[in-house]
């Protein structure tokens, strides 16, 4: 396998990559914490530094923030290389800068922001997820010029710098600069394979609806001694509602849920069911004793191609200490769906509403706030740019990958649905990276694969064509 592209320049560039990832590691780029602002926005010069450095001719800081405090936002770092020319594709490559906060911090083996090499292991926050994704391609891109003068498509970098604080400012930005960054594919690099030896690619990521429900069964609560046994109890009707949402199959019972469900095709249910599932380290890392979920389902269907209702919390009546003995008034309780292609926030959000008219009796005051509203979006495993993308990844890894679910709802949607482009997943980082947990890593060995199979996909593009 000598014919990669960038063979020869990774032979030669390992170790400054090290160096310069370990250098923008340093730099705690917190976005949730308001007091790393400040880093954020040098972990974004660094960004913007790389770019240039890498032979991208026009990198700038973009602000984000709200419409009556522009600016308020932590900035993205856009650069662009048009030299392909007009009549060849463009690619925009998405990632982001920023990181997560590392607490609890006496859990690190090694302080966060020190970065330390442990054997294969890079430990530091945002290792993984995902400045080292990111560097991955900003290397890629670097090699690609470096070694041929050239690339054959047209690359714009976005790189975001709020992505941890679940992308605020994104959309807005993405219609304010919508012009300049048009592409005709989008390359993201912020997921996971399933293992070092078993390559694969995220092909879809589900959406999300959810809803803050308030419920009042009385004027106020009653004493349960006089009025108990026969006035309606909110904590018992919310404990009802929220046990109603599945049926005996765990399947859910809002009308019409499944309706637009899309199945599985037959080559992605069987690359699905070819990735190991281990149930028992499954149940072990999520610290629970079995499994549930929609009958005649794999786990992994369950997490990625089906969709699901979850009761994200239920809170009513009395709980402080010991107890007080009466017949509660006003129950809440907040549900989240998320969604598969094909169906749509709105459809899902009615059929929540009617199913919640058909089960809160008469007379009870229900209030159901929508909070917010994300589509699902899939990229089909026969799409082009994923055959590109495949065959990328098989001559790096020398295994064709497997297809994935992603269960989350990120950004991606919104980068999809504004910028009217495809989307496809080059992600590199391992399920036992421990992402936004203390002790997040970057296995080395990933790393390198990754630029070599960046690279390979920069130069395979060129014969993509758009498609509509
Ligand atoms: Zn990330």
């Amino acid at each position: 396998m000598n014919d990669l592209a960038l063979e020869t320049y990774l032979g030669h560039s390992k170790e400054r990559i090290l160096a310069t990832l370990t250098d923008w590691l340093r730099i705690p780029s917190v976005s949730a914490d308001p007091s790393r602002a400040g880093d954020v926005v040098a972990s974004a010069e660094f960004c913007a530094r790389l770019l240039r450095e890498a032979g991208i001719p026009s990198v700038e800081l973009l602000a984000t923030g709200s419409a009556d405090e522009p600016g308020s936002g932590r900035p993205a770092v856009y650069g662009e290389w048009l030299g392909a020319g007009k009549d060849a594709p463009t690619v925009l490559i998405y990632g982001h800068h920023d990181v997560q906060p590392v607490d609890p911090v006496d859990e690190w083996t090694s302080p966060p922001f020190e970065p330390a090499v442990v054997g294969d292991q890079l430990l530091a926050r945002g290792s993984s997820d995902d400045k080292g994704q990111v560097l991955m391609q900003i290397e890629a891109v670097r090699g690609v010029l470096a070694e041929r003068g050239r690339l054959p498509v047209n690359v714009k970098f976005l790189i975001e710098g709020e992505e941890e604080v679940g992308s605020p400012h994104l959309e807005d930005l993405l219609w304010r600069e919508r012009d300049r960054l048009a592409t005709d594919l989008i390359v993201v690099s912020d997921t996971t394979m399933e293992a070092a030896d078993i390559p694969s690619t995220t092909v879809s990521m589900r959406g999300l609806v959810s809803f803050d429900v308030t419920l009042r069964t009385a004027r106020s609560d009653l004493h349960s001694g006089i009025w108990g046994g026969t006035v309606p109890n909110a904590a018992l009707l919310a404990s009802r509602l929220a046990a109603s949402l599945h049926d005996g199959d765990g399947r859910v019972t809002v009308p019409g849920f499944y309706d637009d469900v899309r199945e599985l095709t037959e080559q992605e249910a069987r690359s699905l069911a070819a990735i190991p599932f281990d149930e028992a380290k499954f149940c072990q890392q999520a610290g629970v004793a079995y499994l549930e979920g929609e009958a005649g389902r794999s786990p992994f269907q369950r997490t990625g191609a089906r969709p699901t209702a979850e009761v994200v919390g239920i809170h009513s009546g009395y709980g402080g200490p010991d107890i007080k003995t009466i017949v509660p008034a006003t129950a809440n309780f907040k549900v989240a769906f998320r969604l598969v292609p094909d169906q749509r926030p709105e459809q899902v959000a009615e059929g929540f509403q009617q199913w919640l008219a058909a089960h809160v009796p008469a007379g009870v005051q229900v209030k159901a706030k929508p909070c917010g509203a994300v589509s699902p979006l899939l990229t089909p495993v026969d799409h082009p740019a994923m055959r590109i993308l495949s065959s990328a990844i098989e001559r790096v890894w020398g295994t064709e990958p497997l297809f994935s679910r992603g269960g989350g709802s990120g950004p991606e949607e919104a980068l999809g649905r504004v910028l009217a482009a495809p989307l496809i997943f080059l992600g590199v980082a391992l399920p036992d990276d421990n992402f936004h947990a203390p002790n997040e890593s970057l296995d080395l060995r990933q790393l390198w694969r990754g630029i070599l199979a960046a690279g390979e996909l920069l130069v395979d593009l060129g014969s993509y064509r758009v498609v509509p």
